[in-house]
């Protein structure tokens, strides 16, 4: 008997969006909130509903120290706060009395309980004057969430085709699995086993909490795949290009041969490359501990410290010395190399609800970065301190986001240069980030103010060619490459820096892809900003691009 061929499924592509770099390979691994029994409305005796809250306090309780330890271990000691701060809070007794105060005197369940009493409190907090007890509000949200899974029983569960039912942070299976979810909740990459090694999702912002802490682990994220989970097959083995988008099922043995150096580097692959004459190249990071990838990488400098990152990681603002401290690792780290640090830009689509209720109104939900600054000077006025404290760790280059005229850009200085009065500084130098129309029009006037400018590619793609950003799906205007819009506006803004005798870089997606790394430098730009794993890559491209690219007309 002839035995039968196996026939091997064949390799499938999907394209989505990248929204966290590097490679992964894996099983599918399904994740899903599941609710495995119907929920009790009917309170059972007071004293079973007081053992129940107590069951569910104490295992939440139980389960965000595990968190905070694990995440002090992967990722620093910082990134436990928010964890540590959940355990103190399900270990305080006023808590625990009043949610149990509840379910004696009104013969409530537990869930009414912790719905009633957890939002009231949540309402005080934000009423209350304290900056210190607003921060506390996101906390209660999460806190009331876990304990609300506990008691209706609907904690997540995972699957795969092997083990029906997973329990999240480990795979008895010992299988390398990508994660396929609608989305990514801020906990999930944090206690995900280590055989976790991408997500695949529906629904997720480049910037949300989850993305971010996706990437400060180092694990691909993938977004805009629709018609989850039903898009992946039960059995398919992925691998996952979160620096292309691609999802590719069931690889060829030619296509793993194509990614096997990235997967043998655990598709985080930063390149060291040493410097190309007549350009600088820095580094993008997001948080203090990514300097570590920037010297990996062998950069010039910081071109962008995106600070908002550290706030939307915590969870919450970061006090004047919890932002020097890292400001300073990250000056002193570089060894007297420019640092180039952003004033916080939160807002819009870069906002998180505890920054909405930290700020006591809804600001946040419609301005950002300069404007948000504005509106809520005391946001500047903490990191201007932080930021001049870090000055004396080596020199930092202050760059101001989202700036749309000269004026605006004197005024938030005039606010900076008045919080920072009575603090010993070095030399701060103050630039501004070219990402909106406004302010690339009137760049001759903003240059000879500016000690620095920056272009800022992501956000002046979206408002040049209405192409938003924040949908994935619709930021796709492909057209940039050809059109000669964004590289005349290029031309123009070198044009003013060199009249101004002032520097100008670039950074944003753009910067760091080495197909545009001639034509930056043909506009006369001689300072790329890019992520650290980019770094080799546009050096390579700026060697064959030559040394003699013409210098900036003026
Ligand atoms: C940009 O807009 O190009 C930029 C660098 O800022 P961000 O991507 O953080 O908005
Ligand atoms: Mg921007």
């Amino acid at each position: 008997m002839v035995a039968e061929k196996r026939r091997l499924p064949a390799e499938t592509r999907l394209k989505g969006v990248a929204l966290a770099p590097g490679v992964a390979l894996g099983r599918a691994c399904f994740y899903t909130r599941r609710s495995a029994e119907p929920d009790t409305t009917v309170p059972a005796a007071a004293p079973q509903e007081s053992q129940r809250l107590n069951d569910a306090l104490n295992w939440l309780a139980r389960e965000r120290s595990v968190l905070a330890r694990q995440a002090a271990a992967r990722l620093g000691p910082e990134h436990a706060e928010i964890f540590e701060a959940h355990r103190l809070m399900l270990s305080d007794e006023c808590l625990r009395s009043r949610l149990l105060r509840s379910i004696e005197d009104n013969a409530r369940s537990a869930e009414a309980a912790v719905e009633m009493e957890l939002s009231d409190y949540r309402e005080q907090l934000a009423g209350s004057g304290s900056e210190y007890l607003q921060q506390r509000v996101a906390d209660i949200n999460e806190i009331q969430q876990g304990l609300l899974a506990y008691l209706r029983h609907t904690t997540a569960c995972r699957h795969c085709t092997e083990a029906a039912n997973c329990s999240i942070g480990h795979c008895p299976l010992g299988n390398d699995h990508i994660l396929v979810s609608e989305e990514i909740t801020a906990s999930l990459p944090i206690e995900t086993d280590r055989h976790t090694t991408g997500f695949i999702v529906t629904n997720s912002g480049p910037d949300s909490h989850a993305v971010i802490l996706a990437r400060a682990l180092h694990r691909p994220v993938v977004g805009d795949i629709h018609d989850l989970p039903a898009a992946i097959p039960a059995d398919a083995r992925i691998l996952l290009d979160g620096d292309s988008g691609d999802v590719i099922l069931n690889p060829t043995r030619e296509t793993l041969a194509h990614y096997q150096g990235a997967l043998a580097g655990h598709g985080h692959k930063v390149q060291m490359s040493g410097p190309v004459p007549g350009l600088t190249v820095m580094a993008n990071i997001g948080q203090s501990g990514d300097v570590g990838d920037a010297l990996a990488a062998g950069a010039e400098g910081v071109g962008l410290y995106r600070t908002e990152m550290e706030m939307l990681v915590a969870g919450r603002l970061l006090g004047e010395h919890e932002q020097a401290a890292r400001y300073s690792e990250v000056a002193k780290a570089m060894g007297g190399r420019p640092v180039c640090i952003r004033l916080l830009d939160l807002g819009s689509d870069k906002t998180a609800d505890w920054l909405t209720d930290t700020l006591g109104d809804q600001t946040a939900a419609r301005q950002r970065g300069a404007r948000l600054l504005l509106e809520h000077p005391e946001l500047l006025r903490t990191q201007a301190r932080a930021l001049a404290r870090a000055s004396l760790a080596g020199p930092v280059q202050v760059l101001y986001p989202m700036i749309v005229s000269l004026d605006q850009f004197l005024e938030l200085r005039a606010l900076f240069d008045q919080a920072v009065s009575d603090l010993p500084a070095s030399r701060l130098q103050h630039g501004v980030l070219f990402e909106v129309p406004g302010a690339c029009l009137t760049a001759g006037r903003i240059m000879q103010a500016a000690d620095f400018g920056c272009i800022g590619t992501n956000d002046l793609i979206q408002y040049l060619f209405a192409d938003d950003r924040s949908h994935s799906a619709a930021h796709n205007h492909a057209g940039f490459e050809t059109d000669t819009v964004l590289w005349e506006l290029m031309e123009t803004l070198s044009r003013a820096a060199a009249r101004a005798d002032k520097p100008m870089s670039i950074c944003g997606e753009v910067a760091g892809n080495p197909d545009f790394t001639g034509r930056i430098m043909q506009a006369g730009i001689r300072a790329i900003s890019a992520s650290p794993t980019r770094i080799a890559g546009v050096r390579q491209a700026a060697r064959q691009h030559g040394a003699t690219t013409p210098k900036a007309r003026s």
